[in-house]
């Protein structure tokens, strides 16, 4: 077999679904995207129609490669990277899902997310996983499907039960069931794996009554994962990177010193600091697996929030007074102020630091002369202001300095967006040119695994600038707004509750 000079990387987001051609000099030779539906039952739950995702992934990877004019034979490795925690079932023999997808917003499991706290797993899971007890992760979600899709037990009962995030999905389906694994980084969003030993943690597998069984096996985000079968671009290809959107982001960022540190604005906002190779215990931040290549593990500290870029989906597509994000930038740009308005993007409760699953959005600060620019600015400064607690409660728990902040992810392409965030936090705001860093991340994992990149020092290299946005407020202006913003925060939260 030649080697080819292209890596195919698959973007599996909340969203949409995207493929990227990178070249050997971390070039987009060709780009193709498909959105599929968001599927909400009833409030506060969220599906995705996991066989829908599969075949966005297959006509993304078939329209890449025929945009970009190469052949199959041209593609050195396929990489995979995707939407986190979003839990995925299906029948082992005939690669069916046996339900929707609980996707990582769902909050159904607030509930059990509730008797395990009151049962004092708290501590347990915090130092056994690196996660706190919430319904974002996959474990509650699994339960949920066991509890809920007789299909499912039935199935568990004779073996063939799967259960997966979406790289497992995805690799077992392009495999045709050759391949049932997920990678380490994926699988540290479980909150069933023991982030020290890297492997499933039987006391919370029989918490949570998940067989073991029916759990893929964890391997490194680098090397043999998988082979792509025939079916997909007429030859098989090797998967050969694999990590969790967030920790695929960070790589691509080449984050690969300790303290350095990205923020990826898409459906949610995810700041993501490396903290090298011993993982850093926190009290309101996540700790993770940022990735594992050749035996050799970086751990990452992790402020999440669950809703960013899609507050201005929800501007466009359910209040309907906005037709692209770009029209919400100019909306913002036109007026000084918000004018007074406050948003909380909290439509699925507060990640960190706040960690309230009952939160949900707010709009207040309306007068009788707000009109849809402010309301717009509101939106996007919400996206900034979160981000900031995010970096404050990193700094302090980290017990460093952010000197600069990377960006990427489908919303930093907003201009004013990125430079309120310079404002507000009162940091450099870092824009590379390419923003595709999730894909470019995976393919860098498996460009290294395939000998297309010898080192993480060539990878950086690769790392280029497109814009520096610098802070330009003043204190008491920053000082306002963050005021205000957290007093909007205090009277979103336990919403859900009344
Ligand atoms: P995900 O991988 O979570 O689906 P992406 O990184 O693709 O997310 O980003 C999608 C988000 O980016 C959408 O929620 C959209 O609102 C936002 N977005 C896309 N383009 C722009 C833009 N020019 N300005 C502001 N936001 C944008």
């Amino acid at each position: 077999m030649t080697l080819g000079k292209y890596i195919l990387a698959i973007d599996q987001g909340t969203t949409s679904t995207r493929a990227i051609l990178f070249d050997a000099l971390g070039g987009i030779a060709a780009v193709a995207q498909q959105e599929f539906p968001q599927i909400y039952p009833q409030p506060g739950y969220v599906e995705h129609d996991a066989v829908k995702i599969l075949q966005t992934v297959i006509y993304v990877c078939r329209a890449a490669v025929a945009k970009a004019g190469v052949s199959a034979e041209d593609v050195a490795a396929i990489s995979i990277t995707n939407q986190r925690e979003t839990t995925v079932a299906w029948d082992s023999q005939t690669g069916i899902p046996v339900c929707n997808a609980i996707v990582w917003q769902c909050r159904r499991t607030a509930p059990e997310c509730e008797r395990l706290a009151a049962d004092g797993m708290g501590e347990y899971i915090k130092s056994t996983t690196g996660l706190l007890i919430d319904p974002y992760f996959s474990g509650t979600k699994m339960k949920w499907i066991l509890d809920n899709v007789p299909a499912a037990r039935e199935l568990a009962g004779k073996g063939r039960l799967r259960l997966g995030t979406i790289d497992s999905w995805l690799v077992f389906s392009l495999t045709e069931g050759r391949s049932f694994v997920t990678d380490i980084s994926n699988a540290s969003r479980t909150m069933l794996m023991d982030i020290n030993k890297h492997c499933w943690d039987g006391a919370l597998l029989k918490k949570l009554g998940i067989p073991e069984s029916a759990l893929p096996r964890i391997v490194e985000c680098g090397g043999d994962i998988g082979i792509c079968s025939k079916t997909l671009l007429g030859r098989e290809i090797p998967i050969a990177g694999m990590a969790g959107d967030q920790h695929a982001a960070l790589f691509g960022q080449c984050c690969f010193e300790k303290g350095m540190a990205k923020n990826t604005y898409g459906t949610g906002c995810f700041v993501l600091m490396n903290t090298g190779e011993e993982p850093v215990q926190s009290k309101d931040l996540l700790t993770t697996v940022a990735w594992k290549l050749n035996g050799k593990t970086v751990y990452a500290l992790e402020g999440s929030a669950f809703n960013a870029g899609s507050a201005l989906q929800w501007l466009r597509d359910e209040l309907k007074i906005i037709e692209t994000p770009q029209e919400a930038d100019r909306l913002a740009e036109s007026v000084e102020d918000s004018g007074g308005v406050s948003f909380v993007p909290a439509f699925t409760g507060l990640g960190a630091p706040y960690w309230d699953m009952y939160a949900r959005g707010a709009l207040l600060g309306i007068t009788r002369g707000t009109q849809r620019a402010h309301v717009c600015r509101a939106v996007l400064e919400s996206i900034a202001h979160e981000s900031y607690d995010l970096i404050h409660v990193m700094e302090q728990e980290a017990g460093v300095n952010l000197l600069e902040l990377r960006v990427d992810g489908g919303a930093s392409r907003s201009r004013f967006l990125m430079q309120y965030q310079a404002d507000v936090s009162d940091r450099h705001v870092k824009r590379p040119v390419c923003l595709e860093t999730t894909a470019l991340g995976s393919a860098m994992l498996a460009g290294l695994s395939v000998g297309l990149w010898d080192s993480q020092e060539e990878l950086t290299e690769l790392w280029r600038e497109e814009q520096t946005f610098t802070p330009s407020c003043t204190p008491e202006l920053r000082e306002r707004n963050l005021a205000r913003w957290h007093r909007a925060v205090e009277r979103s939260r336990g919403w859900a509750e009344i």
